[in-house]
């Protein structure tokens, strides 16, 4: 994935800074997981290194070496380990070759990706850097939360948000990956707007897995008997790290359902291609029955993180779901 999408306003702020060569010394990207921060800093890099004419041109030699990773002037600092960066990363990734002016390029850019993974001590150590930074110098920290970074840290750093995508946007990409109209719009829902997230779930054997196995249950919500719910439950505890999906899926489903109960636009089905099974159910559910399984759902996701056993929270919320089938009313 190559192109932006979203966050228009946030390119065009970009480009102005830019464009009147008012370019900060450190920034914050901050936005949620698989919203296109890596892409955001390095199109802005590019831009800023760019010589062309309508930047980044895409052509200049540059632009060439910034897309193929080999740019000497944009550097992504890596860290040792996978779920730290250290003092050390910082010092040897940033801090050393900061004083060295740039090869090539007008400034010298560094990005950081997850870069609430600096501890304190990183931090203090990249402080040094950011308060003196030579006129070149540029910092990109990505992060999902930039409440983690130092007060004295935020305060020297322009902060941007980048904001998730729009469901449509998150399942267009997905489309354009091979996926069915109904698979992209169910995962871009699963997703909160992430298209990183929804490409990851959209290629894992564990969530087509989990999918099937939840809607085979689903489907038969008003005939499901203790032997369906017996063997959902022990075919589901292999997809554990799939749980909180599997509750968001049941919680579509249970909206769609308040959707046709309540006789609202089929148009604003999620799972429109099952309507005919929707409304089978519907029809014997009870009103109140629904909404005690959302509340259901959400107590099974506490119990569930509070390590409360997990088959007996996963049967608890499936003889919820049976016992609001159990009555028309
Ligand atoms: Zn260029």
């Amino acid at each position: 994935m190559t192109e932006i999408l979203g966050n228009d306003s946030l390119l065009a702020s970009l480009r102005q800074i830019a464009k009147k060569g008012q370019v900060s010394h450190s920034y914050i990207l901050n936005g949620p997981e698989g919203t296109g921060k890596r892409l955001i800093a390095d199109w802005f890099a590019r831009l800023l290194q760019c010589t062309g004419e309508d930047r980044p041109c895409g052509r200049c030699l540059s632009c060439l070496q910034a897309v193929s990773g080999s740019h000497p002037d944009i550097i992504h600092v890596e860290h040792e380990k996978p779920n730290l960066i250290g003092v050390d990363d910082v010092r040897t990734g940033i801090n050393q070759t900061m004083p060295v002016r740039p090869y090539s390029g007008r400034y010298k850019i560094y990005i950081v990706d997850e870069a609430e993974k600096m501890n304190v001590q990183a931090q203090n150590a990249l402080l040094k850097t950011i308060e003196e930074p030579p006129e070149y110098g540029v910092i990109f920290l990505l992060t999902t939360n930039a409440a983690a970074f130092l007060p004295t840290i935020l305060s020297r750093c322009v902060r941007l948000d980048v904001k998730p995508l729009r469901e449509d946007q998150v399942a267009g990409i997905l489309k354009d990956r091979g996926l069915s109209e109904a698979d992209a719009y169910r995962i871009a829902r699963l997703s909160g707007g992430s298209a990183g997230q929804a490409i990851s779930m959209s290629e894992s054997e564990t969530f087509r897995g989990m999918s099937e196995l939840t809607f085979d249950i689903l489907r038969k919500l008003d005939r499901m008997s203790m032997k369906d719910i017996l063997e959902f439950l022990s075919e589901i505890s292999r997809y554990k790290d799939e749980t909180q999906n599997m509750l968001a899926l049941v919680d579509l489903w249970f909206r769609d359902l308040l959707i046709i109960k309540a006789g609202g636009d089929p148009a604003l089905l999620l799972f429109r291609e099952e309507r005919e099974t929707l409304s089978r159910i519907a029809a014997r559910l009870r009103g109140s029955g629904i909404l005690k399984v959302f509340d259901m759902v959400r107590e099974t996701g506490d119990r569930l993180n509070a390590n409360v056993n997990y088959e007996l929270s996963i049967e608890l919320l499936l003889l919820s779901m049976r016992s609001a089938c159990a009555g028309k009313g």
